[in-house]
């Protein structure tokens, strides 16, 4: 297929790289079998998809940071570019996907990658599926690998849109969030970052750090009003198990953050981000200038999106089925294991859950209530064509209750929450999830836990999780994509 819409300057940079592009790192063009058929007459699933990618690695472990990363001495990095370069033109073939409306490359510290393996994989999906030029494609930034060489690299290669982890500009918080820059780095890294990308910089902040005060916040919040660009994601921090963070909190170390600060440090901040022109579109994203994330918007919206990488999640409409079918993937985990794989195999999905209708309209409600557009009845149409959304929350029930109560709408528009919904919804969303539950009337279903077969004969079958994979149970479906992508939206 030909590289339709595709920047030059991408294919130069891959064709000077040495070993990419085919199975297993062997150099050469590109085998039949990484075509991508054409979609059979009538199929419902649509073929486009957004493209997660991930980069596993970084140089040194955030105190508060539990996502799928590691810290090695030394990076393969052709080895690693070859099977990313592979995994996704697996996956893009076994999908079927004709057209990729995004890409996002998250990790990990993705800009420790180099710009030429980024270009590799850009190549390689255009290589596979129509990649429209001006196709947002996104790279999550340290600013300690974000020299202005580096960027430029990552421009020349295909990147329109970059995502700084700025996280504070203050070098005490920075030291205790364990970040690798200071706050003059990450400083330095926006100004060049928006000189490249102008318009398209994203920086990343977190509140709620052990001993921060609403003050604090604020003034830091301030800060990066002066500095930012047209993005801004907020993030709420997480005392997660097994990190630095939480050890140092939860024996005594370190103070917990009150509830009620939380929840008034975000309110500040939503105060301060409205009026400096921003819409709060979602849960923790705000943009002005209409810079929202193509990319998240795709996730929140419950469109088909493919995880290439160790631990990326996808979720794959299977075509060719008949209905509107909706599949899980996970990736395995651990680089040296999902390499493994991809080389013998050609992709390292370690395991694959058929969602059930009901499970399909359970992300849809908790993903796409996410954002100040909420869950429109088209969208809702497409997943349940039968059972509307007014005949799920228009009944009397907690739904209604909470329309009443000032929390939530159902208009013509379809289904969202109010401003003081969205800060929130975590509340909300258990008892309409339970509405849900009590409307539907499951149709006939594959036997618990079994897995759909694609239609390519190349395609090799991923049993239960074993060592290293990640399960992805039945229960529990809506609240590990929320995280997965959290995770993938830093
Ligand atoms: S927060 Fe980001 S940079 Fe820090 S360890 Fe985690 S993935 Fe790496």
């Amino acid at each position: 297929m030909a590289v339709r819409g595709w920047r030059p300057a991408a294919a130069a940079i891959a064709a000077a790289r040495p070993g990419g592009g085919g199975p297993g790192g062997a150099p050469g063009p590109a085998p039949a079998l990484e075509r991508a058929p054409e979609a059979g007459a009538g199929a419902a699933a649509p073929a486009t998809a957004a493209l997660y990618v991930h980069w596993p690695y970084c140089r040194k472990r955030c105190s508060y940071c539990n996502f799928n990363k590691y810290v090695v001495p030394v990076v393969d990095e052709a080895a690693v570019r070859a099977c990313l370069v592979r995994e996704a033109r697996t996956l893009l073939r076994l999908s079927q996907v004709q057209s990729v409306t995004s890409v996002f490359f998250g990790g990990g510290t993705p800009s420790l990658a180099s710009p030429g393996t980024i270009a590799a994989v850009l190549e390689a999906v255009a290589g596979v599926a129509h990649l429209p030029a001006g196709t947002e494609v996104t790279l999550e930034a340290n600013p300690s690998s974000a020299s202005t060489p580096r960027l430029a690299g990552f421009r020349a290669a295909g990147v329109n849109r970059l995502s700084v982890g700025v996280q504070s500009l203050d070098d005490a918080e920075l030291r205790l969030l364990g970040r690798e820059h200071t706050a003059a780095e990450a400083r330095g890294a926006v100004e060049v970052a928006r000189e490249l990308f102008p318009g398209r910089t994203s920086i990343d902040l977190i509140f709620g750090l052990p001993g921060q005060s609403r003050g604090a916040w604020a003034r830091g919040l301030e800060a990066a009003l002066g500095l930012c660009d047209d993005h801004v994601s907020l993030y709420q921090l997480t005392l997660e198990r097994g990190t630095a963070l939480a050890a140092q909190v939860w024996g005594g170390a370190l103070p917990t953050p009150p509830q009620d600060l939380l929840a008034d440090m975000y309110q500040t901040a939503r105060t301060m981000l409205v009026a400096a022109g921003f819409r709060h579109y979602e849960v923790s994203n705000f943009a002005r200038k209409g810079a929202l994330s193509t990319h998240n918007l795709s996730y929140w919206r419950a469109e088909q999106y493919i995880g290439v990488g160790p631990g990326a999640h996808g979720r794959f409409v299977p075509r060719g089925e008949g209905g509107h079918s909706r599949e899980a993937r996970v990736q395995t985990l651990e680089p040296d294991n999902w390499m493994r794989e991809v080389q013998s195999q050609g992709h390292g999905t370690r395991r694959r859950v058929v969602l059930s209708p009901l499970e399909q309209l359970e992300e849809l409600l908790a993903l796409g209530l996410r954002t100040d557009e909420g869950v429109t009845r088209e969208r809702w149409g497409c997943f349940s064509p039968q059972l509307s959304l007014e005949a799920v929350f228009g009944a009397p029930g907690e739904a209604k209750a909470l329309q009443e109560q000032g929390w939530l709408i159902l208009d013509s528009g379809g289904l969202r929450c109010t401003m003081k919904g969205l800060a929130l919804l975590d509340s909300l969303l258990p008892d309409l999830l339970c509405q849900l539950q009590r409307c539907w009337a499951p149709p006939a279903m594959p036997e618990e836990g079994s897995c759909a077969r694609l239609q390519h004969p190349e395609e090799d079958p991923v049993g239960g999780s074993g060592a290293g994979g990640e399960a992805v149970g039945r229960s529990g479906l809506a609240g590990a994509v929320s995280r997965n992508i959290q995770s993938q939206n830093r």
